[in-house]
């Protein structure tokens, strides 16, 4: 057992942009059997992944590879569709941003 200071939360980091932050702000994602799974709760067993909610590191082209990589995932495993369906569905719009804005700017 790694020695841990009692009174600092533990931070997760991104896979994505590296940044760090508490549980609550990023997506866990959980090494199965099958592959990747979503996992909401953050308390599957296995080896996780994480990704914050910001929209351009879910949309981000790298992000399946990141999170295959992070999990280690052999090559033939991917990230799968209902993995990537469920993280886009959880994406923080962002302050003042609407998802269909097209003529604000
Ligand atoms: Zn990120």
């Amino acid at each position: 057992m790694a020695p841990e200071a009692a009174s600092a939360p533990p931070l997760r980091r991104c896979v994505v942009c590296r940044r760090q932050g508490g549980k609550a702000g990023l997506l866990r994602v959980v090494r199965g059997a099958d592959g990747a799974a979503a996992d909401p709760a953050g308390r599957a067993q296995g080896r996780g992944a994480y990704v914050c909610r910001r929209p351009e590191c879910l949309r981000d082209g790298r992000l399946t590879r990141m999170l295959a990589q992070s999990l280690r995932l052999d090559g033939g495993m991917g990230i799968g569709a209902p993995v990537l369906t469920w993280l886009h569905g959880q994406a923080e719009p962002g302050p003042g941003a609407s998802i269909d804005a097209g003529a604000g700017r």
